[in-house]
């Protein structure tokens, strides 16, 4: 996972600044800048922040994003707003697997709680970013919105499949197994009538391909079962 800087351009109330920096550490990140806050530090933003007031003391103040940014390899600016003018429009879980990749500091910036990114600062980035919501009311707290991109870093950095389960998954010769005995059941209890062109096989083909993390102890439960009927 890059490096992860989270940058709050303008931010007006204090409070969002201890939010913001308690949403990043409770997914792990610790790096918070701030462009020009209207009030820092401030007892709000401590009160906010409880046990993350670690990150709060190690955030620096810039006077421009240019700043703020400048050692980022990948810039990218949240807006619930479409613009006009925009670098490349991401949505934030596809975002996040982008910066996961990125090898250098990656920079997330949101905008000050009123006005948003100016079209200046978006465009000193290289993505806009949107976090999917409702089309009746899109916009979300600056610090709700650092917590959803946070935990979308988080998941992107971590595997999603819990180690030593590629071991125990079933492989296609495992499904095939199933299969043939799930068939060989059916026409043996009546259920299934080949010679009606019943798509049952197809099915349970169909069933069983949206089960993408099926183990191979599993395909043995059921094969076991279906033998323990047959008998
Ligand atoms: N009224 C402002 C919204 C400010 S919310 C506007 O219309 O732009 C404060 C910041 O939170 C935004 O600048 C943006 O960085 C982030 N944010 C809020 N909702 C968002 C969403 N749905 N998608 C992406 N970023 C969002």
């Amino acid at each position: 996972m890059a490096q992860v800087r989270v940058v709050l351009c303008r931010p007006s109330h204090p409070g969002n600044i201890g939010s913001a920096a308690r949403a990043m550490k409770s997914m792990g990140f610790t790096d918070l800048r701030l462009v020009a806050p209207e009030k820092f530090p401030a007892k709000e933003a401590e009160w906010m922040a409880t046990n993350a007031g670690d990150v709060l003391e190690r955030t620096t103040i810039h006077a421009t994003l240019e700043e703020a940014i400048a050692d980022c390899t990948a810039a990218y600016a949240l807006s619930a707003r479409p613009r006009e003018w925009s670098p490349q429009v991401l949505d934030v879980r596809t975002a996040a697997l982008d910066a996961a990749k990125q090898p250098g500091p990656v920079a997330f910036v949101f905008g000050n709680e009123q006005s948003g990114l100016t079209n200046e600062e978006v465009m000193a980035c290289q993505f806009l970013v949107h976090i999917p919501a409702s089309a009746d009311f899109s916009s979300l707290n600056l610090s709700h919105a650092v917590q959803v991109v946070a935990y979308e870093l988080l998941m992107a950095g971590h595997p999603q499949v819990p180690k030593g389960l590629e071991q125990k998954l079933a492989t296609s010769a495992d499904r095939e197994g199933l299969y043939a005995h799930l068939n060989e059941a059916a026409i043996r209890s009546g259920f299934l009538v080949p010679e009606t062109g019943s798509k049952l096989p197809e099915r349970l083909r169909r069933l069983f391909s949206r089960v993408p993390l099926l183990e191979r102890e599993e395909v043995n439960i059921l094969r076991g079962l279906l033998k323990a009927l047959l008998k």
